[in-house]
């Protein structure tokens, strides 16, 4: 034995697992999901910190967090927003405040069983950059499923990446895909595809999904409709793609009908008027409109992808020295 003074305490260990987790009055489910995590993550054996925040709770969501932070104030930490601005942005600010090597992802409601957390980690330990849940039995009603389902087949399109659940929160991100999402400054995004643009190598496990037992959904069918259209215009411009094809539709449509009117004309002689003939112009000059408007739309577009301001490209590895 030396006779170093050793210092009062150890420094706990910097954690190698980052757990963060949205909440937004989600006081029935905070205990109990704080009991499974930690039991669960202990069981791991690897260092990790839990950040919960709190997505401007009006319940007593804060003073359990607060509870939970004096009884394990190594692992469990928590952050408050001053008003609810929305999963997405409290997931932006938990990865911002962590600090492992790997990032977990999970809802509050107990929806996404923690004990899942090993696997999704063993599975990002394979080499995967991104390891996200898909929900095998997904407990929610029809209503919830199908738009899911349209959207999985558009993202999936529009993003390249071909995922069978956008929309699970239960995922598992290497570092560097953190990082590259930590610089992304956009007020209205959505982390799993977001993930995709900066992740090389994706997998997807399939998770367990319970039914929401306490408290309920906090997506309304105006916000649920907000997130899809976020997804749909923040990763790419196929909306106002579809209003461009549809000027050019009816636009082809219009002179299709004047060449018939056309033919009628020499054949059977003129219709009434030539009120028709009026249409069929009129339906050109419409559909040129909407493909004005489209173009219009287009640079639009472009303006806001400038503005959201990503990081145009991540560069994975340098050979030779780096400045
Ligand atoms: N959430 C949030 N801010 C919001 C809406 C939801 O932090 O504005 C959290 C919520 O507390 C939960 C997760 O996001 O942890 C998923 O929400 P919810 O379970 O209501 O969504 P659903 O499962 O119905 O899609
Ligand atoms: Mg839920």
């Amino acid at each position: 034995m030396s006779n170093q003074v050793l210092p009062v305490s150890e420094p706990a260990p910097a954690p190698e697992i980052s757990v963060v987790i949205p909440v937004f009055n989600e006081e029935e489910n905070l205990r109990e999901l704080g009991e499974r995590l930690i039991r669960t993550l202990t069981a791991m054996g690897r260092p990790y910190e839990i950040i919960f925040v709190d997505d401007g709770s009006t319940d007593g969501s804060w003073e359990l967090l607060t509870d939970l932070n004096r009884q394990y104030p190594q692992n469990i930490r928590a952050l408050q927003f001053h008003r609810n601005f929305g999963q997405h942005q409290a997931i932006f600010a938990g990865f911002q405040a962590s600090r492992g090597q790997v990032m977990v992802t999970l809802d509050a409601d107990l929806q996404n069983p923690p004990e899942e957390i090993p696997r999704l980690v063993a599975k990002l330990d394979e080499g995967f950059d991104t390891v996200g849940g898909w929900r095998e039995n997904r407990q929610d009603s029809i209503f919830r499923r199908l738009p899911s389902q349209l959207v999985n087949t558009v993202m999936s399109r529009v993003t390249g990446v071909k995922l069978r659940d956008y929309g699970c929160m239960l995922r598992a991100y290497r570092r560097s895909v953190v990082d590259s999402i930590n610089q992304c400054q956009e007020s209205s995004s959505f982390i799993p595809a977001l993930a995709n643009l900066f992740a090389q190598r994706v997998a997807e496990i399939p998770v367990g999904h319970a039914e929401r037992e306490r408290g309920k959904s906090k997506y309304g069918i105006i916000k649920l409709l907000r997130l899809n259209f976020d997804l749909m215009t923040g990763f790419s411009n196929l909306p106002i793609h579809l209003v461009g094809f549809m000027g050019v539709a009816i636009a082809c449509l219009g002179l299709l009908f004047g060449f018939m009117l056309l033919l009628r004309r020499i054949f059977v002689g003129p219709e009434v008027e030539g009120v028709f003939t009026l249409f069929a112009i009129l339906f050109v000059f419409v559909g040129l409109n909407t493909l004005g408007l489209a173009l219009i739309g287009e640079y639009v577009g472009r303006i806001y992808r400038e503005v959201r301001g990503r990081p145009r490209f991540v560069v994975r590895q340098t050979l030779g020295p780096e400045s």
